[in-house]
C-alpha cells in the first residue's frame, strides 16, 4: 500500500522508490551503505592537526565506525571561526586513511574544488547550508565520487529529495541522504532531530538514509539517545562527531564525543542494531539482490 504523502513525492523519477522496490546500494571500497551493514561514520567536525586526526581515525576505526569524517573546508556561520585547513587539511585525511583502512567522507563547498576534494575524499559532504547550492549539486552530480548529501536545516523533505534528483540527473546514481535536524521553535537543542524523516524518506526514496544526531542535538550528552533512536527508526548508518579533547576543539565541541563515549555509544547500540535489521529484512533483501 502506497503511503499518503507519496503522491507529493512522484516527480522525482531519478531518486524514487520504484515498483519493484529496488534499492540503491553505495559502495566505497567493500563498504556497502544502504545494504545489511549498519554504517558508521565518525572523526571531528573540523580536520585541526595531523596527531588529532590520526587519534581520532584510530579509536572509532577500534570501536567499529567505517568511514572518517573530518572537514578541511568548514562552512562556518561566523567569519570570524576557524575555517579549516583547506588542503593540508585534506592531506591529514588522506594519511589518517593510509594509517587505518578508513574511508575519508569530507565537505566540499563550491564547484570549482569538486575535482580537488574528490582525489583525497572517498565520499564528498555536500553540507546542510550547501544543499540548494545547485551549482555545486550539478557539479558533484558529473562527478565520480558517492555524495552525501545533508538536509538543509530548513529544507522540507520535498526540497531535500529535488536537490537528491538534481545531483542524480546529472550523472552520479550514488547520493547518501543524510538528516541532521531542522530548526524549529525550542532553542534548547541545536536543531530538532526529524526522526519521521527516515522513514518517509525511506517509503518514497531508493537511496539510503543515514542520521547525523550531532548536529541534531548540539549537545553531547543528547547525541547516544538520538543515535538509538534513528537506528531503530531504520537508518542505514550514522554520522556521528567524535574528539581527542572536546573542550578545546576548534569546531562543535560541545556536541562532540570523547573517545571512551564513542565507544561506549557503539557498544549500547549493537542490541538496536540488531533489532532494526531484523526490522529492515524484507527491504535489505531487495537491496542485496540489485547491488
Ligand atoms: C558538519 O558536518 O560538520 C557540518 C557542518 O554539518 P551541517 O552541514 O549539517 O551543519
Ligand atoms: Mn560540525
Amino acid at each position: 500500500m502506497r503511503p499518503p504523502w507519496s503522491r507529493r513525492f512522484a516527480c522525482f523519477d531519478q531518486v524514487a522508490l520504484r515498483d519493484d522496490g529496488a534499492r540503491a546500494v553505495v559502495r566505497v571500497g567493500d563498504i556497502a551503505i544502504g545494504a545489511a551493514e549498519f554504517v558508521v561514520m565518525a572523526g571531528p567536525c573540523a580536520v585541526e592537526s595531523e596527531r588529532q586526526v590520526c587519534a581520532t581515525a584510530e579509536a572509532v576505526a577500534a570501536a567499529g565506525a567505517r568511514i572518517l569524517r573530518g572537514g578541511a573546508f568548514k562552512p562556518r556561520s561566523s567569519p570570524y571561526s576557524f575555517q579549516g585547513l583547506g588542503i593540508e587539511g585534506l592531506r591529514i585525511l588522506q594519511r589518517a586513511r593510509a594509517a587505518t583502512g578508513l574511508a575519508i567522507v569530507t565537505e566540499v563547498m563550491c564547484p570549482e574544488d569538486v575535482n580537488l576534494v574528490s582525489e583525497y575524499a572517498d565520499i564528498l559532504q555536500v553540507g546542510s547550508r550547501s544543499m540548494e547550492n545547485f551549482a555545486l549539486l550539478e557539479a558533484v552530480g558529473r562527478g565520480t565520487r558517492p555524495v552525501l548529501l545533508k538536509r538543509g536545516m530548513t529544507a522540507t523533505l520535498e526540497e531535500f529529495l529535488q536537490s537528491a534528483q538534481v545531483v542524480v540527473m546529472n550523472g552520479n546514481p550514488n547520493v547518501i541522504l543524510c538528516e541532521r535536524g531542522i530548526r524549529t521553535f525550542d532553542s534548547v537543542t541545536r536543531n530538532t532531530l526529524d526522526v519521521a524523516a527516515v522513514p518517509i524518506l525511506k517509503s518514497v526514496s531508493r537511496l539510503p538514509v543515514i542520521v547525523d544526531p550531532s548536529h541534531a542535538a548540539g549537545a553531547r550528552m543528547l547525541v547516544p539517545p538520538l543515535a538509538r533512536a534513528a537506528t531503530v527508526a531504520g537508518a542505514d548508518g550514522l554520522l556521528v562527531e567524535v574528539h581527542p579533547a572536546p573542550e578545546t576543539a576548534l569546531s562543535d565541541g560541545v556536541q562532540s564525543l570523547t573517545f571512551e563515549e564513542f565507544r561506549l555509544m557503539m557498544d549500547e547500540l549493537q542490541p538496536y542494531i540488531a533489532l532494526a535489521s531484523g526490522l529492515r529484512e524484507p527491504e535489505l533483501a531487495v537491496a542485496e539482490r540489485v547491488s
